[in-house]
């Protein structure tokens, strides 16, 4: 399906929102996206970001930016500045609310001193592997701690000195206390507090017990009084548990609204798999163009605007969605074919001699930077006597259908003249090294004069002016459709998804910006590269093609 037929979908969230303020029980809206700093940002985040600062702004209220940092381990401050530049970069704003769990860590602990005081909470002795065989399965319900009944101040006395430091990691975990028999198994006592002697990147060595993610979200929610924590539907069982939480802790309650996470064909998403391609050099880093992370996609030339109207063209919902990775590439076609200028490159060149234009000559030919918006202006192309043209714009035995170069055939040169194949030169191999050809001289931007009908038409450079450029032609990191179905993912790459090449770019591009992205005309769009251009040096990536390739192949 193209994306022009997908419909711009209102979505079940604002529906409830809107119920929400309209009955008066909620008088604002405040939503957040809580990333763990233990990862760059990927697609599927854009979803949910795109979810939760969209639906702030539209109904004027405010969206928060919280770092669920409660695993010290894995986490880190790159990860944290690069998701604020990642969000900024998307064109969302948190304001003053920047927070992290680890913020609330006092509280937190504070709160667990009172569920323990409380009788709602006790400190297990048993080995990580007793508490998981007591556990119990989805068909059978799970066996007490025999240290579920100890006292009150024999368990405040055990916290305390789980915070102090006097007991080694995985000795003792503060649990709540629920039910061991809950048909959801997040209801069977589970873990709010684990021994981690471990440095945090924020509070340092301050603590060396850790507050669970699930007795930290809920409660960071409730104290930035968030009215609709809006999260992937795997967080659904755990809804009744954050619940309780809440309840036994009498405190704000947050609506906690569930949606399926975005899967997107030929990629894959789980941080743990983006780690492995980075660390083992599959790709060159998290911002390898190739990747699913959005500082990739920056880097590869994909427009912010494009990635926000993916996410909007995609909906909300609750039932599980896969969206073709076509469906994103073509945001990004729809963006860029508006926006950026056009320029000619030969990225595989042919040698083609004008015979009936003076060799000393130079002409400048005035060409537009973009056909359909005159106002961007034209640029300067010089054209000489001897041009590059691509070498599959030439065919010596074309079929019917094939409209560009063929010996004795006439094709016009973009913004220029028509030209016809005369003489077909070749080296020893056979291998077609140049074309002769004749220009009609009175087709500059006319057509020609006794009516014929010439209906391709090439790009070019001119081949004393052509400066060599890098270009770096990107693919899909994956063959195949679903790399997580394939016994091991990393079988899925795709051998061909870099691909080096130097090409003739027409003067001018050699001063292009960083960043800076444009459409090589009939080739695809083009961006330079922000890491490794340099001054009058730029490297090309490929951000996309003009068509889909794939689409064929299916
Ligand atoms: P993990 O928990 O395995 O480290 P994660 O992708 O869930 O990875 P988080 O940092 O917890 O990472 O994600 C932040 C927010 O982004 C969460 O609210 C999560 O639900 C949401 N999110 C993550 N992946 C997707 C996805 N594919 N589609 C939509 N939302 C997502
Ligand atoms: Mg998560």
């Amino acid at each position: 399906m193209s994306t022009s037929e997908l419909p711009v979908s209102s979505n079940f969230i604002r529906t409830i929102i809107t119920e929400d303020l309209e009955s008066g029980k909620r008088q604002q809206v405040v939503t957040r996206f809580p990333p763990e700093p233990n990862g760059y940002l990927h697609i599927g985040h854009a979803k949910s970001i795109c979810i939760n600062f969209g639906l702030a702004e539209e109904f004027k209220g405010r969206c928060h930016l919280r770092f669920d940092d409660t695993n010290p381990v894995k986490e880190d401050d790159e990860y944290v500045e690069a998701i604020k530049d990642d969000v900024r970069w998307l064109g969302f704003d948190w304001g003053e609310h920047l927070h992290f769990a680890s913020d609330y860590f006092d509280q937190l602990y504070a709160w667990a001193v009172q569920l323990i005081k409380a009788g709602q909470a006790y400190v297990d002795s048993q080995s990580a592997e007793e508490m998981r065989a007591n556990r119990g399965t989805l068909t059978e319900p799970g066996k007490d701690s025999p240290y579920r009944e100890r006292s009150i101040e024999e368990n405040l006395d055990l916290f305390e000195k789980m915070k102090n430091g006097e007991f080694p990691d995985g000795s003792h975990v503060l649990r709540a206390k629920i039910d061991m028999a809950a048909p959801n198994m997040n209801l069977r006592d589970p873990a709010m507090y684990r021994i981690l002697h471990a440095h945090h990147h924020r509070t340092g060595d301050k603590w060396c017990i850790y507050p669970m993610y699930d007795f930290a979200h809920g409660q960071g929610d409730s104290i930035e009084g968030v009215t609709h924590s809006i999260c992937t539907l795997e967080f659904e069982d755990h809804r009744p548990l954050y619940e309780w939480f809440i309840k036994t802790l009498d405190i704000f309650a947050p609506q906690q609204i569930e949606f399926a996470r975005l899967n997107l064909s030929y990629t894959v998403m789980s941080k743990r798999k983006l780690l492995q391609l980075v660390r083992e050099n599959y790709v060159s880093g998290w911002d390898d163009p190739r990747m699913p992370t959005l500082v990739g996609m920056r880097r590869r030339g994909y427009p912010a605007a494009a990635v926000r109207n993916f996410c909007e063209r995609i909906g909300v919902g609750k039932g599980a969605s896969w969206i073709d990775l076509s469906v994103l590439e073509d945001c990004v076609r729809e963006q860029l074919n508006e926006t950026a200028y056009r320029r000619m490159a030969v990225l595989d060149p042919l040698k083609v001699t004008i015979t009936n234009y003076p060799a000393d000559q130079v002409e400048d030919i005035q060409s537009p930077n973009h056909p359909q918006q005159p106002e961007l202006g034209n640029r300067v192309v010089p054209f000489t006597n001897e041009l590059y043209i691509e070498r599959d714009d030439f065919m010596e035995d074309p079929p019917k259908k094939f409209f560009r170069l063929g010996p004795g055939r006439e094709v016009r040169l973009r913004n220029a003249y028509i030209i016809r194949c005369d003489e077909v030169i070749k080296d020893e191999q056979g291998q077609v090294i140049e074309l002769r050809c004749s220009a009609d001289l009175d087709t500059l931007g006319e057509a020609p004069a006794d009516g014929r009908k010439v209906k391709g038409i090439i790009h070019w450079v001119s081949a004393r002016h052509a400066e060599e450029v890098e270009v770096r032609l990107y693919d899909r990191l994956f063959s195949q459709e679903n790399p997580d179905k394939a016994e091991n993912y990393l079988s899925a790459l795709n051998p061909q998804s870099l691909q080096i090449i130097r090409a003739y770019a027409e003067p001018g591009l050699l001063a292009a910006a960083a960043g800076e992205t444009f459409q090589f005309e009939r080739v695809g769009y083009f961006c330079v590269d922000s890491r490794e251009s340099q001054a009058g040096q730029p490297v090309f990536n490929r951000t996309v093609t003009l068509r889909d390739a794939w689409a064929k192949l299916k």
